[in-house]
């Protein structure tokens, strides 16, 4: 991949940069500004280059239309905070004010686009809607910097399409990414630990088969792990369940046990019968979920049994809270999972913009862990094995 080095002199130039900028809002506060922080060192270099620096980004998923719950507006403050200098917000993507507030920077000087979302062409299926986005986003651009690691497996225009109109580069942000999930996938040091959770196992379905043939153990937990509980013949009452991927699991189940990958489930869940803070909880043992409950956390002699899997283990890849962790009462597994990340003595990742979320909301320090991945749905289908159009279009 083409580095910003290879663009040469950059002074005077526009380039557009795509961060990731994706954080979650609460109104207009900003609750986690990882990506924000993540996304500061490539910035930070092309403004000491003299570089005009046009930063482009989505934030949540807007119907194609300006919302202004969506606006990237309150990023671009906090980005102009945490840079220490100024930086224009344009009220429009490629519109007058965009291109007004582009042509207004002066060398070093930095502008955040209205996201880009708000235009349906970027995320649009049919290539000439969202050539003629590119075209216009390019027209606007020397050059193109691509850090928005969290979006390189969108086939996006902002993403994709722009890269192949300007020359372009992988900012550091997506260089360290895809460095440390090389590391995961090309010789491993063993064991080799995943651990699992999160919301839905429809989303997790391809790298759990792929990771069938590279991990030595597959902990599962979060509300996935009711499918999978589904699929080994218990009952999970009213917990989060696909019925319709059981036989997927099922099947998974049995090729593990052929090639001798443990996937290791909880013994026992925390349930409830309404997910809200301060709701009656009790532990339960897998086997015995009564009807009613709702599981909403893996029990304490899992989060035990979890934390010393993990501390056993040379590689370390955790994708997906164990618990509804935003509630305090319900975020102990997830908490146990992060504190043994921190003890493993070898590599240790974590990817998913809730569980680096959960990381950082439970207090632990980022350089605990060896990763925190930007990028979730970026991270796991390159663990998948897929083709990232967002990194493919940078290789020539
Ligand atoms: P990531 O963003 O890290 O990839 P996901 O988006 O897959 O993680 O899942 C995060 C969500 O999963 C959190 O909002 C959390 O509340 C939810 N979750 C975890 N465990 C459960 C559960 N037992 N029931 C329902 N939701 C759960
Ligand atoms: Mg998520």
């Amino acid at each position: 991949m083409l580095t910003i080095d290879d663009l040469g002199d950059l002074h005077g130039k526009r380039v557009l940069v795509r961060c990731d900028l994706n954080v979650p809002l609460e109104g207009t506060v900003i609750t986690d500004e990882g990506r924000i922080r993540a996304s500061l060192p490539t910035i930070e270099r092309l403004r000491a280059a003299g570089a005009r620096v046009v930063v482009i980004a989505h934030l949540g998923r807007p119907k194609g239309a300006p919302d202004p719950a969506f606006s990237l507006a309150p990023v671009a403050t906090r980005l102009g905070e945490l840079l220490g200098a100024p930086v224009a917000f344009a009220t429009d993507t490629v519109g007058p004010h965009a291109q007004a507030t582009v042509a207004g920077l002066a060398p070093g000087g930095v502008a955040v686009l209205e996201n880009v979302r708000f235009n349906p062409a970027e995320t649009s299926k049919d290539d000439a809607e969202r050539a003629q986005l590119a075209d216009t986003l390019a027209g606007m651009a020397d050059a193109f910097v691509s850090d928005g690691f969290g979006a390189v497996h969108r086939k996006h225009a902002s993403v994709y399409d722009v890269a192949a109109r300007l020359p372009h580069a992988a900012g550091g942000l997506v260089l360290a990414e895809v460095a440390v999930l090389r590391r995961l996938t090309v010789d491993p040091a063993r064991p080799f630990a995943v651990v699992l959770g999160g919301a839905k196992v429809s989303d997790k379905l391809g790298v759990i088969a792929n990771l069938l043939g590279k991990a030595d153990r597959i902990l599962v937990g979060g509300g996935m792990v009711f499918t999978f509980l589904a699929a080994t013949g218990h009952q999970v009452g009213r917990s989060l369940l696909e019925a319709d991927r059981v036989e997927t699991v099922r099947g998974y189940l049995a090729e593990a046990d052929r090639r001798g990958v443990d996937i290791v489930l909880p013994t026992d869940v925390v349930v409830t019968d309404s997910v809200r803070p301060g709701a009656t909880h009790h532990v339960v043992a897998t086997d015995a979920i009564p009807a009613e409950a709702i599981g909403v956390d893996i029990g304490p002699a899992s989060a035990a049994a979890f934390a010393e899997q993990i501390r056993s283990a040379r590689t370390v890849f955790w994708n997906g809270p164990m618990g509804v962790f935003e509630i305090p009462e319900f975020a102990e597994g997830t908490r146990a999972v992060a504190q043994a990340l921190t003890e493993v003595d070898g590599l240790t990742v974590v990817g998913g913009g809730d569980s680096a979320a959960a990381v950082r909301r439970l207090g632990f320090s980022e350089g605990a862990f060896g990763h925190i991945s930007t990028g979730g749905g970026a991270s796991l289908e390159y663990l998948e094995g897929a083709t990232l159009p967002g990194l493919s279009v940078l290789e020539d």
